[in-house]
């Protein structure tokens, strides 16, 4: 692939580490590549600046978008490292298909991935904690008001340096168990990062914000009994025999992170399964002090310690309000494999 490179005649000022927090710094360049005539064409680096798009453009009006979020690390000999940027190339193909959008090519994407931090490489932050984020998207562009998968798309990425999660130190955050509201049912998105799936989860959050739970932990559209993820991550509970992390069923993300944790838990020869959980089988361990700890895992957090879980009938407060000691065992584990502290044998880094 031939990609076509425009550097920007005035490269911004990079912010100090402290103060990128997630998602607000851009870099100075983006990757684009369009889809028309039936193939991938004209792949570029360009200024990050903004995009032309018709009105009339589907995406605005229909929501075929589909994004991944991955990072690069700056490790402690100064090498960038991706990481599992094969497994993000792939979940994007299964989330193109589900949307009815022309896949990218795994050699493709790893390229396009490649060739922009490469040029980038100076926003890769070296503060510990602190990495690169990639956000590849696409866009269904062509401009037509007829529901029907467009003819015309745009794949583009872009990066975000960010600072480290836990600025303020590790905390445990306190969750409220949503009972009104879903975010995904049986044979919908929800196993893909379609932005239509942020866009009704907002509510949810803004309601829980307000009584003072920083996310909410999603039970099954079904009949709201099980659990399925906690806002934008997946969830692990550990019991005091067992480590438990709902299937893979279609209704939740397949997430690089999970995967992480099940391979590092099954490395370390712990019991850990793949099965349904009930808030009432959660709560019912919980009254037995069987319940030790429960975390999130995705990419922007690595882990995240559950400190409290609340219904509108009781609360559940986990490891004395700290940290879990196997929540930080993996927090810990999986960052010095990223920052390359610790070898990784699991192939999980790519060298840039
Ligand atoms: C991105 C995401 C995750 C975590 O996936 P990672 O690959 O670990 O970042 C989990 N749930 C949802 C809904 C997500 O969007």
């Amino acid at each position: 692939m031939e990609i076509e490179i425009l550097k920007t005649k005035a490269p911004r000022a990079k912010v100090p580490a402290d103060q990128l927090g997630f998602g607000k710094v851009f870099s100075d360049h983006q990757f684009m590549m369009d889809y028309t005539h039936g193939r991938w064409e004209k792949p570029r680096i360009e200024p990050y600046g903004p995009l032309m798009l018709e009105p009339g453009a589907c995406v605005l009006h229909y929501s075929q978008c589909l994004f991944e979020g991955q990072k690069a690390f700056r490790a402690n000999d100064g090498k960038i490292r991706l990481f599992r940027p094969r497994f993000h190339a792939q979940r994007m193909q299964q989330g193109t298909a589900r949307l009815c959008m022309p896949s990218v090519p795994e050699e493709m994407f790893l390229e396009s991935v490649r060739k922009l931090v490469s040029l980038d490489s100076d926003w890769v932050p070296d503060a510990r904690g602190a990495s690169l984020y990639i956000r590849p998207t696409m866009i269904g562009t062509e401009s037509f008001l007829g529901v029907r998968p467009a003819e015309k798309y745009l794949f583009f990425i872009i990066t975000c340096p960010v600072g480290a999660y836990y600025a303020e130190g590790f905390n445990p955050v306190k969750i409220w168990v949503e009972e009104k509201y879903i975010r995904s049912a049986a044979g919908g998105l929800g196993a893909i990062k379609a932005g239509a799936n942020y866009a009704s989860s907002l509510l949810a959050a803004v309601e829980a914000k307000k009584k003072g739970y920083s996310q909410v932990l999603w039970l099954d559209a079904h009949d709201h009994s099980h659990v399925e993820e906690v806002g934008t991550m997946n969830v692990f509970f550990r019991f005091k025999n067992e480590i438990v992390t709902p299937p893979l069923g279609g209704t939740i993300l397949n997430g690089a992170t999970r995967d992480c944790v099940l391979q590092l838990l099954r490395s370390w020869k712990l019991p850990v399964n793949e099965r349904p959980v009930s808030i009432e089988e959660i709560q019912a361990a919980f009254d037995k002090g069987d319940l030790l700890e429960a975390f999130g895992s995705g990419t922007a957090a690595v882990i995240s310690p559950i400190g409290e879980l609340a219904t509108k009938s009781r609360k559940i407060a986990l490891s004395g309000g700290k940290v879990g000691e196997l929540t930080q065992k993996l927090f810990d584990e999986i960052s010095a494999i990223q920052y390359g502290d610790k070898p990784d044998t699991f192939g999980w880094v790519e060298e840039l």
